[in-house]
């Protein structure tokens, strides 16, 4: 803690400070001169202040990416190859920083930022500025009759909207391919987790990003996120999200006919056989449970047990859980951090009450925490565990976003698939067994974007990624994100 308290006083992120808008390569406050609170959810204290931007600021950040596009947009693949692996070098530089502005503005273990989050934004912008060198587009040939091929141009302006949940994970998860093809950008952070895409603008100075190019504007959605939504002049938006802000960004963008590209919540099955490598299960079901106090989109929060193993693995499940200790989440050994917000926080519980209220038993957790020391106030879950409740409850219907899972258990393949389907979300799923013709069949059959067997949150940039039904629309990932921010033509020569 000691030293993660000293790297945070060297950010120069000293109580409290305020954030600007990065608008035509400068750090500027929103017109109108509003902010919002912004608090640190492991002490429950307000530590700084955010642009409350609006339609005016968007405008000037439009202006910008306008004049940015046409020297951007034909500018040499090798240049922004470079300008994209610059920023990604001083990601990696600046590490350690990052790492704990995400915990102190997120809630999360600051060895989970170091570890997962910030790594991945530097990969994001290597991985896509490697990918736009080598990406390329078809051509299709009528016998001696014609020949066609495919040209891929940058569509413009586009606007990429993140959550809080990993924030400059997904943050850059979005900017990096829309940069590599061409695009200039309008990109909002969270409201709730903005000071990483703040220190991102810093860092896009330091790497010689031509000014316009990448325009970081703050603010909530209802506001600076709906003016980048319907303005006539941003042709994409890239949203990752609720699937209740990304049914209300559908309903502004599709009458303007922009390209939209949603990814939207989950609540994922988490299929357990009796003939599963047992230990490998259950680390990883540990992780796949409650890794980002259960705050990440593909965490299987629906497990589903094979009858046989029902009993042994909710005992080891429980036991295993109940050492999760939510904790500060600048130590060391905290395995859980603090909820990313107070609504939030009070949103898991109801959630818990709807559970309980349902006929659901609370085998493990349900509580919330209060930390000694300067966390005392902060907003701290019991990892949770619920059983007793059928696939067609509340509880196991609808995303809770947080440290709680629930448990049913099923006698056959058939069940089990029945009971995975039986869910209007469909972002992933993640099946143990050691049968492979049964991984293989019900691989096939899961309603789910993406299917892991026997493993969890194994990802490869190159693969696509996004949900079925109510967990998006579109295609994240290698080309697939390419493709997304390019628009196809079509040339017909007659030979
Ligand atoms: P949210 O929908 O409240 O907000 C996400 C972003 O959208 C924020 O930047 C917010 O300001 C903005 N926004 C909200 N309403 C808007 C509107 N009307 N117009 C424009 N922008 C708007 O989501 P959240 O609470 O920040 O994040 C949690 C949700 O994100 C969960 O549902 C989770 O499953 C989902 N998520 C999905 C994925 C995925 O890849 N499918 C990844 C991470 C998180």
């Amino acid at each position: 803690m000691v030293a993660a308290l000293a790297v945070y006083k060297k950010m120069d992120l000293s109580t409290p400070y305020h954030l600007s808008n990065f608008i035509n390569g400068t750090l500027i406050a929103p017109v109108k001169g509003n902010y919002i609170d912004n608090v640190d959810p492991s002490t429950g204290k307000v530590y700084g202040e955010i642009p409350d931007s609006d339609k005016e600021d968007i405008e000037l950040a439009v202006k910008a990416a306008r004049s940015a596009f046409p020297a951007w947009s034909k500018s040499s693949n090798e240049y922004r190859f470079k300008i994209l692996n610059r920023i990604a070098d001083l990601i990696d530089e600046h590490s350690e920083v990052l790492a704990l502005a995400e915990t102190i503005d997120n809630g999360k273990p600051f060895w989970l930022s170091k570890k997962v989050d910030i790594p991945r934004a530097s990969s994001n912008f290597r991985f896509f500025a490697t990918g736009i060198m080598h990406f390329a587009s078809e051509s299709h040939q009528m016998e001696d009759r014609s020949v066609n091929y495919t040209l891929r141009q940058p569509i413009g302006i586009v606007g990429c909207i993140s959550p809080w949940n990993l924030p400059l994970y997904l943050f850059t998860w979005k900017i990096a391919p829309a940069l590599a093809a061409g695009n200039t950008v309008i990109a909002k952070p969270s409201e709730v987790t903005p000071v990483t895409a703040y220190l991102l603008s810093k860092i896009c100075q330091q790497a010689g990003l031509p000014a316009g190019v990448l325009n970081i504007v703050h603010g909530t959605g209802p506001s600076a996120g709906e003016a980048i939504v319907t303005h006539q002049e941003v042709r994409a938006i890239s949203f990752t999200g609720s699937t209740r802000a990304g049914e209300r960004i559908a309903s502004l963008a599709a009458p303007k006919f922009k390209k939209l590209s949603l990814e939207l919540g989950g609540k994922n099955p988490n299929i357990i056989f009796a003939d599963c490598d047992w230990k490998k299960m259950m680390d990883t079901t540990m992780q796949s449970s409650f890794s980002n106090q259960g705050e990440i989109c593909l965490c299987g929060s629906r497990i589903l047990v094979e009858e046989s193993i029902y009993e042994k693995f909710k005992t080891e499940f429980v036991a295993r859980t109940k050492k999760l200790i939510p904790g500060d989440p600048l130590l060391e050994d905290s395995k859980q951090g603090a909820i990313v917000s107070e609504v939030h926080y009070r949103k898991i519980l109801d959630c818990i009450t709807t559970a309980k209220k349902e006929g659901g038993k609370i085998i493990c957790g349900g509580e919330p925490v209060i930390p000694e020391g300067r966390c005392a106030e902060g907003f701290f879950i019991q990892p949770t565990i619920i059983e007793g409740l059928g696939p067609d409850c509340r509880t196991n219907m609808e995303e809770i976003f947080g440290p709680v899972v629930t448990l049913q258990s099923f006698k056959t393949e058939e069940e089990a698939l029945l009971l995975a389907n039986t869910c209007s979300y469909g972002l992933a799923a993640t099946i143990w067994t050691s049968d492979i013709s049964r991984a293989h069949r019900l691989s096939s059959r899961v309603e789910s974007g993406i299917i892991w067997v026997n493993c969890w949150l194994l990802r490869d940039l190159r693969t696509p990624f996004g949900g079925f039904k109510n967990s998006g629309v579109g295609k994240e990932g290698g080309w697939e994100a390419l493709k997304f921010f390019t628009e196809s033509k079509n040339v017909c020569i007659d030979l």
